[in-house]
This record gives structure tokens, C-alpha cells and sequence, in this order.
């Protein structure tokens, strides 16, 4: 595929981190977007890849950030107040990367929020603050410093990220598909119109379909994506955005105490509680119930408000099937309860054969249910990019929007790809997605059982998380 230059970066470029990500988003950077070659530098500890980055003339820092390195680092790089920051790493702290880049004057973005190791594993902070609320809180309220200052995207990869956009083309097309009118503009306007369709939930719904030729050997955990960032979220509570129309909360649920409250937490890891969800081909399956900043940026941006009261708010989580060998490392490491001695990221090359469906689930409504999203096979995204899966793809194309849409928008302060244009930005991305497909159903988690046993069932509405979550 031949690039279109969509945008250009003035100053210079910093990647930190050229793991699966990184690497995959390159190829797109240097398809995509005007830079200066001399001003693009990677940060990576290792040089596992570094070959690539010397094929292609670009700069590699092998070192790693800390606390106490970081900031001069970024500051001999991003000298003149112009550039961007792309932090593709893991164990890099998000929120003091951010505070740097408004002090440099320089954009940033990221696909997630992540503190400096120590915060996933062995911490001692109670499971209530091991959450992603209290990280999404801390950004939200820092950015209210930093109003109209350069652009910093938080969280903005496939999900979180490219799931909030396919959100909106959702809204639009199940407006279009029921006769309801729709023009939104606001925030306030796109809640509306959310609330007006009847929309109960949304199911980030994912399946991995890729396999390797050979089979996943015992003590390796096997992903199409960072190990790391998997067992890293994964090993978190299990956490949901939380709708007004839900009757009770989840055995071992728990409100937070402080903040707008659009959320809820699960005392039991993400990576093992299972929820019934939808996808295309497959139909009813298991999903993990993984904590993800879109599982609180939806519910908080489609909130409907009236005098100090959410009158109206969806559930929102993450169901991912992630691929077979991932599922079967995640039930090696929970029975052993402790994580495998090696890893190892699937490459292009390793699979052959599956794809990526990843899109939005939303139920509720009076069609029932329809997931949209993308669904990009492995075969596919070789064909359009080297160096990565039809996983990667998903989510090195949304940075590719997000650093587009950053550089054409320069001075929008903090923001989440709720408050991109996604317009934009699925314009950048889409020939990197594969089909994108809207699917109606009349599946409810009621349905299919294999012989009846004790659940806590709520036959008067289908659409309460207790028939979602299976214990
Ligand atoms: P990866 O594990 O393949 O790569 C991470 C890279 O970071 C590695 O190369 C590692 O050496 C480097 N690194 C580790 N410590 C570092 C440090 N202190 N300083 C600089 N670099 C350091 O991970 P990945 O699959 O490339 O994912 C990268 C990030 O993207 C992760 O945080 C992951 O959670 C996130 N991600 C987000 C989405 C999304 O859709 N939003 C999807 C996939 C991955």
C-alpha cells in the first residue's frame, strides 16, 4: 500500500518502546506522516529489533526510563518546544511523561495510563486504588491545569482508543436503522442520542481467532500483543462502567468512594472472570472481564445529567477472547498461581491462520443487539504493513490517527478518543481495518445453557450485568 502523507511533525519525534507496537507502528509513521529523519529517535532498552531501526536510518537510545532518568532524556531530545512524544513502552509512567510534555511545549500520546513499575505486581496499596479509576481520575483532574495546552492523548490505541470512534459510527448507523433522528455535536448531544436509542450497554467485544502451526509448550505464555501489558491489566480487579439501569451490584462488587462514581470494581482479577458476550461467526462466547480505560471514559462521556444526577448512564466493559494459546496461558498461570518463567509475542510470520474481530456490542435497544467493529485477518495485515498481526494492526493504526489528529489539533490540552473526531481519525485508520461490519442479533445472555444449575438470573430484564457475569 502507498502512503498518503496525512500530516507532518515539526521538531522532533521521539517512540518510546519498540516492542510489538512500536515496531508495527513505524512502517506507518514512515507511510503516513512528514518528518525529519535526523530528529526521530527510539527509546528502547534492548536492541532485540534494533536492525530494523538501523535499515531505516532512525536513531536507537538503548536505555531505559526510570524516575530518575527520564526527564533529562526527553528534555536533550525535545530541546526547541516542538515535536511529540509516542509512548509505546510498558513500565513508563504515563502521567509524568504527560506533565513533561506540557512543560516542553511538545504533544504526546499514549495508549495507555501506566504508573513506574511496582504498581501491578507486589504492591501493597488495597485492590480498591489498584483499579484504573483512580489512574483515569488522576488524569482527568491534572488536565484540568493544562486547558488549551499542547495536545496530550491519553489512552488511545484499538481499545482503549479506536473502540470510542466505532462507537459513534454505531450511534449514527443504529439511529439511521431505527428512523431516530441524529445530529450530535456536544458531549452532552452524543449521551443524548445514546439515551434516546435505549442503549443499556456496551460490550468492547473481542475474539482472537490466531493460531500458530505449533502448539503452545508448557510454561511459555503465549500472546498476539504484550505479555506484559496483558498480565499487567489482566492481574488488576476486574472493573466496570456502571449503568443507571443496573438493579444490584455483582457478588464481590464495590462502588468507589470518591469521584463522579461512573464505575465499579470487582474483587476477583480481570484475567479471571468471565462475562457471555457476542461476535460475528462465533455468536455466544466468553470473554475476560479486563479492566480498560474505555470501560470508564464511555460510561463518564455518555452520561445524562439533570440537576447534579446521572439520569442516564450505560454499563460499559472489555469482553476479550483473547487468542486459544493466550486462554490456555492464562488458565496455566491462574491454576499454577504464578506467572510461566517465558513469553513469547506471535509474529506475523509465526501465524497461519485467523484475524482480529474487535468492536463494540451494544444491547438494549429496539433492535436487541448489534456489534460494529472491524474484523481484520492476520493474512490481510501482512498484505498492508510489515512487522505486525491483525492485533497489532488494529492498534498501531489508531496511534497513527490519534498522532494525525494530535498534530492537526496541536493545542487541545489533555484529551480521550471520546473527544476525538472520529470522523478523522477513522478516515486515517479504516484502510488498515479490514471490513467493518455492523451485525444485529437477537442473542441475550438468557440464552443456551448446558443443563440448568444454581445462577443468579434476572429474567424480568435480560440486559442486567448478573446475566452477563458467569461464575
Ligand atoms: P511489548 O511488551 O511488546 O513492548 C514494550 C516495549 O517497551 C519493550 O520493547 C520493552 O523493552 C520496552 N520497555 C520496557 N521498559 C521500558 C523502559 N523503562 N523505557 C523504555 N522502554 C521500555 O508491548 P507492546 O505490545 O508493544 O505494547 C506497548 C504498550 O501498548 C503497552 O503498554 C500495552 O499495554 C499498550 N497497548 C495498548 C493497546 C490499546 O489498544 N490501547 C493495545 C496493545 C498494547
Amino acid at each position: 500500500m502507498t502512503g498518503l502523507v496525512h500530516a507532518r511533525i515539526e521538531g522532533a519525534l521521539v517512540m518510546i518502546g519498540f516492542g510489538s507496537i512500536g515496531r508495527g507502528t513505524l512502517p506507518l509513521i514512515m507511510r503516513h506522516i512528514g518528518f525529519d529523519r535526523a530528529q526521530f529517535t527510539v527509546i528502547e532498552p534492548t536492541d532485540d529489533y534494533a536492525h530494523i531501526l538501523r535499515d531505516h536510518g532512525i536513531r536507537h537510545l538503548q536505555v531505559a526510563l526510570t524516575a530518575d532518568n527520564y526527564a533529562d532524556i526527553l528534555r536533550s531530545l525535545l530541546p526547541h518546544g516542538r515535536g511529540m512524544i509516542v509512548n509505546l513502552s510498558v513500565d513508563v509512567d504515563s502521567v509524568e511523561l504527560m506533565k513533561l510534555a506540557q512543560e516542553l511545549g511538545v504533544q504526546y500520546l499514549d495508549t495507555v495510563v501506566e504508573p513506574w513499575p511496582g504498581f501491578y505486581f507486589g504492591s501493597t496499596l488495597p485492590n480498591a486504588d489498584r483499579t484504573n479509576y483512580p489512574l483515569r481520575e488522576r488524569v482527568r483532574e491534572l488536565g484540568k491545569s493544562y486547558l488549551g495546552g499542547p495536545t496530550a492523548v491519553s489512552c488511545c490505541g484499538a481499545n482503549p482508543g479506536m473502540v470510542s470512534w466505532l462507537l459513534k459510527e454505531a450511534l449514527l448507523r443504529l439511529a439511521a436503522d431505527t428512523g431516530v433522528e441524529a445530529e450530535p455535536k456536544s458531549r452532552e448531544d452524543w449521551a443524548t442520542l445514546m439515551q434516546s436509542l435505549g442503549v443499556k450497554g456496551i460490550h468492547v467485544a473481542e475474539r482472537d481467532t490466531q493460531v500458530s502451526a505449533h502448539a503452545k509448550p508448557v510454561g511459555v505464555f503465549v500472546n498476539t500483543w504484550s505479555v506484559d501489558g496483558l498480565l499487567s491489566e489482566g492481574y488488576q480487579p476486574a472493573e466496570l462502567g456502571w449503568g443507571t439501569h443496573e438493579k444490584k451490584l455483582p457478588p464481590n462488587g464495590h462502588a468507589f468512594d470518591h469521584g463522579p462514581g461512573y464505575a465499579i470494581w470487582i474483587d476477583r482479577p480481570g484475567a479471571d472472570t468471565r462475562v457471555r458476550s457476542w461476535c460475528p461467526d462465533v455468536g455466544q462466547q466468553f470473554g475476560y472481564l479486563v479492566t480498560h480505560n474505555e470501560s470508564l471514559s464511555v460510561p463518564d462521556y455518555y452520561t445524562v445529567w439533570q440537576d447534579g444526577k446521572a439520569i442516564y448512564r450505560p454499563t460499559c466493559h472489555y469482553a476479550y477472547h483473547p487468542c486459544n494459546d493466550a486462554v490456555l496461558s492464562l488458565h496455566e498461570m491462574n491454576g499454577a498461581g504464578k506467572r510461566q518463567p517465558d513469553q513469547h509475542i506471535l509474529t506475523a510470520e509465526d501465524i497461519t491462520a485467523g484475524g482480529d474481530d474487535l468492536g463494540v456490542f451494544l444491547y438494549g435497544h429496539a433492535k436487541g443487539a448489534m456489534w460494529y467493529g472491524s474484523r481484520l485477518s492476520c493474512e490481510e495485515a501482512r498484505r498492508l504493513a510489515p512487522y505486525q498481526n491483525a492485533t497489532g494492526m488494529q492498534v498501531t493504526s489508531a496511534v497513527l490517527a490519534a498522532m494525525v489528529w494530535a498534530a492537526e489539533n496541536p493545542h487541545e490540552g489533555f484529551v480521550e478518543a471520546d473527544e476525538m473526531d472520529h470522523v478523522r481519525c477513522l478516515e486515517v485508520q479504516r484502510p488498515y481495518l479490514g471490513r467493518i461490519e455492523c451485525h444485529y442479533t437477537d442473542w441475550t445472555p438468557l440464552q443456551n445453557r448446558i443443563n440448568r444449575f444454581a445462577e443468579d438470573r434476572d429474567e424480568a430484564d435480560p440486559w442486567q450485568f448478573t446475566n452477563f457475569l458467569a461464575l
